[in-house]
């Protein structure tokens, strides 16, 4: 049987696609995905249960599966398609050509600790593997692309939230992923409004956003208004944040006094997912994230 073990998200202009990827080691069943109606029907269930389980929200122009670096089967759907209406309806294409597909697939990648800030930038056509939206609150009802973050960074997430409720600690998700090109429009809004020196201070360029890995969440809480202030670093929320990013593989990534290291000043509401280890490490002996590679 067919398994799906990682995806890729393109955002286009009319929805997104999405490329699955399937277990290499299954390359043999290449050759079955010819005429067989019965592999075509396994296959359009393994699918729909891939994304309706993971991706629920999203609205999507095509979904491309792909088998080493081959399109091997597609969907592709009417603009605005949302997942959740996904049935058996829609025409699966077996052996169509193959199109852009990134050349990453997802054995190899182990990217946590991905270095991005204004000396290291990612590629336009960067997109972190398997992105999906956490289950905790967020600030804002509805899907954005800003509610998605890397699957092992979002599950993270989740548990860290599940905890600080616990501890009656009230947090709030504001943005996760961004991509190159709403960065893009983003800075572009900085320029006009403040000038090319100013918006370099105060906002990323496209490329050199951590935002862009899926790897990072800004938080913020009732206590500042659901705010992105220096504030929050000293609400009950903030602290407490501080204190156990780092037991959910979290960390402050921008830590006061250290703007001189991150090119960044304080933002106690950033966290950025490093994995369980190295976080604490960074954590206990006071680190930037450029300190520890160094
Ligand atoms: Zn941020």
């Amino acid at each position: 049987m067919v398994s799906i073990i990682g995806h890729h998200l393109i955002n286009k202009e009319e929805g997104y696609q999405i490329l699955l990827y399937l277990d290499p080691q299954l390359i043999e069943v290449a050759d079955e995905f010819d005429e067989s109606f019965q592999n075509k029907e396994d296959l359009r269930q393994v699918v729909n249960s891939y994304v309706k389980n993971r991706l629920p929200d999203l609205k999507v122009t095509v979904i491309r599966v792909v088998l080493g670096s081959l399109v091997i089967a597609s969907i592709p759907l009417l603009p605005g398609t949302e997942i959740k209406d996904l049935d058996s309806s829609q025409e699966l294409n077996l052996k169509t050509e193959v199109k852009e597909v990134f050349e990453n697939t997802p054995q190899e990648i182990e990217k946590d600790l991905l270095l991005v800030n204004k000396n290291n930038s990612l590629a336009d056509n960067y997109t972190p593997l398997n992105l999906i939206v956490p289950e905790v609150p967020f600030i804002f009802k509805g899907f954005h692309e800003k509610k998605l973050m890397a699957a092992k960074a979002a599950t993270a997430l989740e548990e860290l939230f599940a905890a600080a409720k616990a501890n009656n600690i009230e947090l709030y998700a504001v943005s996760g992923y961004r991509s190159y090109q709403r960065q893009e429009v983003i800075f572009k809004s900085q320029v006009e409004k403040h000038g090319l020196l100013q918006a370099n201070q105060i906002s990323a360029r496209p490329g050199e956003s951590e935002h862009q890995t899926g790897l990072a969440m800004d938080v913020t809480s009732p206590q500042v208004k659901f705010k992105l202030v220096q504030e929050f670093g000293v609400t009950k929320e903030g602290q407490w944040l501080k204190e156990h990013a780092a037991g959910f593989g979290f960390i402050i990534r921008y830590p006061e006094g250290k703007d001189a290291v991150t090119g960044y000043q304080y933002e106690p509401w950033h966290i950025r997912y490093v994995g369980q280890e190295i976080a604490q490490k960074i954590a206990s002996q006071d680190l930037t994230l450029e300190e520890y590679l160094a």
